[in-house]
């Protein structure tokens, strides 16, 4: 599927020069991989600070999961500084990205994975990794409870317990069904390395069966009909990838069976790629239509059985079931119930994921961060603490503020509360001026002294621009790599804290800069070597350079040279021999 997940200024620099004419692929391969990542700030203050010092024995940090945010927490820590765990029931990190591209053979499973201690060996410390899953987070007792992934001891028995100083929760989401009916029983999934596995032995067992001389022709029509429920950027890209595999192999290898063939994407929106800009949309639907991929939006999939897939029609309601051989659900995620559990010990009942300060740490949780997938950033509204912020811009305790006492505490306010600062870009305003001068009236210009209620007024709506990142490794990684700098500078900070004023609780500053996400844009593969990207600025670009900007994306963001060469040697492979079709 095909979000870009650019972590570093590096990648930034490197995508402006890709939207440049004239950069090579192997010049970009180099810009990135001997780019870094984004150093991005953060911080906070009572937002329990590891304490280090010379004497004392090192803090112990856990880590629980070895995905785009676990794995990016633990390539930028210093492990000097830490007793350092590591928590996974898999001994890799996954390139979840190309996961579409390994369900249909165009990249082997082993070029998009490495191994987590090859990658911790690197850090040259002793950090201890277990192959195991968590089942349940005591945050009171500072514990964490584990059960072997490989077996049990003699006595049998797999459990055991850590504990920790600072618990790094990095466990990513989960599928959700949202409860359809026959989902689980039925359909293949796409969000582990085994699922795209799966997959491929799946699409190649269709065509054998379909091959076989007992099977009537409606009968091969059922069973080569390939259905992908959810048009998301993952759902989309596997039904390219399908599509493209179809047409480039697989009719050379079945010709009596390539008219049966069928490819439906089922979207319950009115238009598939819906977070993307709309005119990727249209293209993608149009492409998709010319390549007979059937697309079926405003119909919600209510029920799977081992042959039918039924759908309601979201306007009309009226029910429609197709009979299918190989269903991909890729509709949506869900929480872990390990982060569940922890939700409700906490008292964070009726979300999906765990809510984090701005600093990435749990909220009324001492030690514990969360990251990825299962964290979502709540932003503190300014709206919330305006009578605050109002009484510290008023240095003179006059009851009103001038402009200049706005302007001394701007930039603060600016990160603590990144809103602000996009509300104003988005209403095309140059300065707080502006801002003020739209709630008190322009009558007020010359000496622009605001009191409470106006102050409040003008910014009354900033809130409207907080958002909520989206769940993504570009996401993931920027998280990542911004907690384990924040552990790294920990003892400088607390001397010299870097991040904004406080504006409620105690005086001072905070330690870091509070996390701030970067987008660094998103693509979208559509098949038929084309691609779709969407790009800062409103900058959108569709086509087979599109194509070749995300072979070079791709192949820079890889974790490390081992996979860049694999993932770069399985493509030109399947240039030169196409894909294997071989039901291993
Ligand atoms: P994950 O990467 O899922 O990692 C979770 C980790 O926790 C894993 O190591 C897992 O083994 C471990 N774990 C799970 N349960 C336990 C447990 N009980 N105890 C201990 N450890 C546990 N995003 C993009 O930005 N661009 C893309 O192009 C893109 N393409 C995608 C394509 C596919 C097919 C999929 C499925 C996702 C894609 N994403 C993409 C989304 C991206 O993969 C996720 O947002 C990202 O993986 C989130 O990172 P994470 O570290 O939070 O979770
Ligand atoms: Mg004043």
């Amino acid at each position: 599927m095909g979000f870009s997940f650019f972590t570093s200024r590096a990648g930034a620099r490197l995508l402006d020069r890709i939207a440049r004419p004239g950069v090579s692929t192997a010049a970009l391969l180099f810009a990135a991989a001997s780019g870094g990542g984004l150093v991005v700030y953060a911080d906070s203050a009572a937002e329990s600070a590891p304490e280090p010092s010379q004497d004392a024995p090192k803090k112990k940090v856990l880590v629980l999961g070895t995905g785009w945010a676990g794995t990016s927490f633990l390539k930028n820590l210093d492990c000097s500084r830490y007793e350092v765990k590591v928590i996974s029931p898999r001994n890799y990190f996954a390139f979840t990205p190309l996961l579409p591209s390994v369900t249909c053979g165009t990249v082997e499973a082993r070029s998009i994975v490495e191994s987590i201690r090859r990658i911790l060996e690197k850090k040259n410390k002793d950090v201890t990794f277990c192959e195991a899953e968590c089942f349940k987070i005591d945050a009171n007792k500072k514990t964490v409870h584990c059960r072997s992934a490989v077996g049990t001891n003699l006595d049998g028995n797999g459990d055991f317990v850590l504990d920790y100083d600072y618990l790094v929760v990095a466990l990513g989401a989960t599928v959700s069904t949202f409860n359809t009916p026959g989902v689980l029983e039925h359909c293949c999934f796409l969000k582990e390395v085994e699922d795209a596995q799966k997959i491929r032995r799946c699409v190649i067992d269709c065509f054998e069966k379909a091959s076989l001389p007992n099977i009537s022709d409606e009968e091969k029509r059922k069973i080569l009909h390939f259905v992908v429920i959810g048009g998301g950027p993952t759902g989309v890209e596997f039904a390219a990838e399908m599509h493209d595999f179809l047409v480039e192999d697989l009719v050379k290898l079945y010709p009596a069976i390539q008219d049966f063939v069928k490819i439906t994407i089922i979207q319950s929106g009115e238009h598939i790629l819906n977070m993307f800009d709309e005119r990727i949309a249209a293209f993608a639907e149009q492409k998709f239509q010319r390549d007979g991929i059937e697309v079926c939006t405003g119909f919600r999939v209510i029920k799977v059985s081992d042959d039918l897939i039924t759908m309601k029609s979201k306007s009309a309601g009226n029910e429609v079931s197709v009979p299918y051989g190989m269903a991909v659900w890729s509709a949506g995620i869900g929480t872990r119930p390990v982060i569940m559990d922890f939700m409700q010990q906490i008292g964070q009942t009726n979300r999906r994921a765990l809510a984090t300060n701005e600093w990435l740490r749990v909220r009324e949780c001492e030690g514990v961060y969360a990251i990825g997938d299962c964290a979502t950033v709540s932003q503190r509204k300014i709206m919330d603490d305006i009578s605050m912020v109002f009484k510290m811009a008023d240095k003179n305790n006059s009851g009103t503020l001038t402009l200049k006492e706005i302007n001394d505490v701007l930039e603060d306010i600016c990160i603590r509360y990144p809103q602000v600062e996009l509300y104003m870009k988005s209403m095309h305003m140059l300065d707080i001026a502006d801002l003020i001068k739209g709630a008190i009236g322009d009558s007020h210009k010359e000496s622009m002294v605001v009191d409470t209620e106006e102050f409040k007024k003008a910014l009354s709506h900033v809130d409207s621009q907080v958002k909520n990142a989206p769940a993504t490794a570009q996401v993931a990684a920027q998280q990542g790599q911004y907690l384990a700098e924040c552990f790294n500078k920990m003892e400088k900070c607390k001397e010299e804290p870097e991040g904004p004023l406080r504006m409620t609780g105690g005086s001072g500053r905070h330690f870091f800069r509070p996390f701030r996400y970067k987008h660094f844009g998103q693509f979208a593969p559509l098949g038929g070597e084309q691609a779709a990207a969407e790009l800062p600025g409103d900058w959108v670009s569709i086509g087979h350079s599109t194509q070749w900007l995300w072979y070079s994306v791709y192949a820079s963001k890889q974790v490390s040279w081992r996979t860049r060469m694999l993932v770069v040697s399985d493509w030109t492979r399947r240039f030169i021999f196409g894909r294997d079709s071989s039901r291993i």
